[in-house]
């Protein structure tokens, strides 16, 4: 813990944590020593981790990057933290995202954007970057994110690090703070792949709190390290073909494609028809879902209240107007459109086909294929300040991460390199529903 703290200060400018819990991980880290010593520790004894900072942890304040937030401290711990807590991990601080996760770059955040440790001038990606860089740049072991269209994915193919989305349902969604609940899923980003499979399966299972989960028994994850059979694996071919995708993300892939052959395997490109149907289904649905979560923070029950309130109609308008910032206002604005009398089955009813179809046909693709490969995104980190300027870019840049939201399949970001800038580049896995398992087992064959 001591050694994580201090690289936490040495590389504070990076800006990946809004709060760090030194005594209180100091004193956890004593009690899990002698927890050690006694024989009595649990399977995370010894790992410090960083938690995004939209789960909740009793005592703990809260942000989720958001001004309307501030000073909200979580009256009672997510059901993972207390997984986490009770399998002896540490807990070492909450770290920066996007404000309510809405972002792809971490510069949506009301403590500012956090840099990328391979180029300071570059995104770690989002929203879950804080998470990502604390682990990049040696904050902590590992990090919890969470991933509603590719946020823990992204950031850490952005950092040169494993990141996982579990199907929907394996992990409890109780005690994190709601983006848009269809989608959203708990994840650990890490250097590792045994860590991630350590992870999931100290998180994953049925909880009493959250009624979407499945009543599956949860597997030991570890990757066994056994022979791999042959697999037949469909790659987009559109991700080789399309003039979106930066050359070098395109030659990575190729790369372990020929790999993938050269070991036996079947590997073949797969035309989607609905890829350019992804990222508008996504957008629709997340913010609309998003519109009706937000509708919580009124100024009265929890967080920041304006100062200019002076009656309920102020006090709704003045704490919203200044509490949330600008993406969230457009994602409150834009999904309250979508499911507006008026507009509904025009979007909202609409998208919700489309999600249908692409799931159906996600699915038809990995009955006949063990998985599909995709880079995670089309391009490396990219410059900070691009999101101000055009956002509707880095929307579009969630092509490969939403297939596996929208479809709630699993799916892994694996660090496959970097491009000749020394920035990294990570290329994605997606399994069949609750086959975590072979996705882990897999993946650790394919690096
Ligand atoms: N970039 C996507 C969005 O802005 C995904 C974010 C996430 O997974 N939380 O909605």
């Amino acid at each position: 813990v001591k050694g994580y703290l201090n690289k936490i200060a040495v590389n504070a400018r990076l800006n990946a944590f809004n709060e760090v819990f030194e005594q209180e991980a100091l004193t956890c880290a004593q009690e899990v020593d002698s927890r050690i010593k006694q024989g009595i520790a649990g399977k995370l004894a010894g790992m410090v981790i960083a938690i995004k900072d939209n789960i909740c942890y009793k005592g703990h304040k809260v942000s989720a990057s958001s001004k309307i937030l501030d000073n909200f401290t979580s009256v009672y711990s997510s059901t993972i933290v207390e997984r986490l807590l009770a399998e002896d991990a540490v807990i070492i601080g909450r770290c920066n995202c996007d404000e309510f996760a809405m972002g792809a770059s971490n510069e949506n955040s009301h403590f500012g954007p956090v840099k990328n440790f391979a180029d300071e001038s570059r995104v770690p990606g989002g929203s879950s970057g804080g998470s990502a860089v604390a682990v990049q740049a040696g904050m902590c072991h590992a990090a919890i994110g969470t991933d509603t269209g590719g946020s823990v994915r992204q950031p850490a193919s952005f950092c040169g690090l494993v990141g996982l989305k579990p199907t929907y349902g394996r992990v409890s969604r109780h005690g994190i703070i709601a983006y848009a609940s269809s989608f959203d899923q708990v994840g650990p980003i890490t250097r590792s792949i045994a860590d991630a499979a350590l992870l999931l399966e100290v998180m994953a299972g049925p909880d009493e709190y959250d009624s979407t989960l499945a009543n599956k028994a949860v597997p030991s994850y570890l990757p066994d390290n056994k022979p791999v059979s042959v697999k037949k694996i469909a790659y987009l071919q559109e991700a080789i073909s399309s003039p979106g995708v930066d050359s070098e993300v395109k030659s990575n892939l190729v790369q372990y494609i020929d790999k993938l052959r050269n070991a036996g395997h079947i590997v073949k490109p797969i035309a989607f028809e609905l890829l350019d149907f992804l990222v508008p289904a996504y957008y629709i649905l997340a913010m609309a879902e998003a519109s009706s979560n937000l509708s919580r923070y009124d100024g009265v029950h929890i967080g920041y209240r304006s100062p200019a309130a002076v009656d309920l109609l102020s006090t709704y308008k003045s704490s919203r107007s200044e509490g949330f910032g600008k993406e969230v206002k457009r994602r409150i604005m834009l999904g309250t459109f979508v499911l507006s009398a008026g507009y509904y089955d025009a979007y909202f009813a609409k998208a919700q086909k489309v999600r249908r179809m692409i799931r159906e046909k996600t699915e038809a693709i990995l009955k006949e294929y063990d998985f599909i490969l995709v880079p995670t995104a089309p391009e490396p980190a990219f410059p900070i300040g691009r999101m101000e300027k055009d956002p509707v870019v880095t929307y579009l840049a969630d092509i490969f991460t939403v297939q596996a939201s929208l479809s709630g399949v699993p799916a892994i970001s694996l660090p496959t390199g970097n491009n000749s800038k020394g920035l990294p580049l990570g290329l994605q896995l997606l399994a069949p529903h609750f086959e975590e398992k072979e996705l882990l087992n897999f993946s650790e064959y394919f690096l």
